[in-house]
Order: C-alpha cells, then structure tokens, then sequence
C-alpha cells in the first residue's frame, strides 16, 4: 500500500476560451448508460450532474457550426477488459446506450471504441481532418481514465485540446486532480471552469 501526502501543484484554470466554430468539435466520452445511469455497471456518482452541462454545451456547439462527436465505449462478450472492470458497455445493450438526455443528433458522429483512448483503432483522427476540426473540447467521463486518454491521443496528434471541469466526472476528487495535472502540464491543453466558459466564435 502506497499512502503519502502530496501538495497539489499549482493547475491553472481559465474563465473563458473563444474557439473558432468551424475548427471546433466538441467530444462527448462515454456519456452511456452503464456509467452516468445510476442502474449502470460502473455508475459514476457525479456524473448525472454533468448532464445537463454537456447538453447545454452540445446545444450551442450545433447552434455555432461545431461539430458534435459522441464516443461509446464498446465491448463485445469476452473481452479481456472485463477482468479489470467487469462485465459492462456490451455492444447492443441498455448499458451501451448514450443516456437519453444527450442522444446524439442528425449530423453527430459516434465512434465506437474498445479501449479508453478514442482515437486508439478508431476513424476519429481521420474523420476530424476530413471537418477539419483541429480545435477539440473534451468532456464526459471517467476523468482520468477514457477522457485523458483521449485527451492523450488528440494532444499527441497535435490537436488544441480544451476540458471544462464542470463537463467531467471522475470517481474521487484524487482522480480528478491527477487528470487535470496530466491534461495541462503533460498535453498542454487548456482547463476550463466551466462549460459555460467555452465560446463558440
Ligand atoms: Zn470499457
């Protein structure tokens, strides 16, 4: 058992961004039922509360002209992932589901993706490109699992990468603070109070 007392550094967190709507999209991560339903496998308690965030943001991204990219972890029966985290997100089930309340519109895309990094086997980069959306804010959960790895996969393409700290959930406050040290200090991306913070130019 590791157990220490750590000073948090120093993780600076912007009011308000501009980003220009037609290079923007906006990544909701895994905003399924099995994570942000409380009847889910692997419910995340704060989750529920960052949906109507997200909705407002996804509602003013579609407004502005920025794209809207849902992510959905997918698993088939079987998969060696299930030894970590149990059996959850089957492909085809309630669970896999994105919750009603932010059900992808005309125009979204929805990736699939097996592992926490959603560019990781996936047509994410190449379908950003082909929008040319090079500026991405990034929301959803697990903090420090799905959504900095995805934050990781976009950072290391070279991609501006944005994170609303109200947009996101983790499962303890330790694991949102490793999060944002690694999406600022590592991925250089940008924290943002809130969602409401991120304006669409
Ligand atoms: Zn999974």
């Amino acid at each position: 058992m590791v157990r220490k007392c750590f000073e948090v550094p120093e993780i600076g967190v912007a009011e308000r961004i501009e980003i220009p709507a037609k290079r923007a999209a906006v990544v909701v991560v895994d905003m399924q039922n099995d994570f942000v339903n409380p009847r889910g496998k692997l419910f995340v308690p704060t989750a529920p509360e960052t949906v109507p965030r997200i909705r407002r943001l996804v509602d003013r991204a579609r407004a502005a002209g920025a794209l809207v990219v849902y992510t959905k972890d997918t698993h088939y029966p079987g998969d060696p992932e299930f030894s970590t985290w149990g059996e959850h997100a089957v492909r085809g089930t309630w669970g896999w589901e994105i919750v009603d309340e932010l059900r992808p519109r005309e125009g979204d895309i929805v990736i699939e993706k097996t592992r926490y990094d959603a560019f990781y086997g996936t047509p994410l980069d190449d379908l950003l490109r082909v929008y040319r959306r090079d500026h991405l804010v990034v929301v959803g959960t697990v903090a420090n699992i799905c959504v900095l790895h995805t934050v990781a996969g976009a950072a290391l393409r070279w991609y501006r990468v944005y994170v609303p700290m109200d947009g996101v959930s983790a499962l303890n406050e330790f694991d949102m603070y490793v999060a944002a040290r690694q999406i600022t200090f590592l991925y250089r991306g940008t924290l943002v109070k809130s969602v409401d913070g991120v304006v669409f130019t």
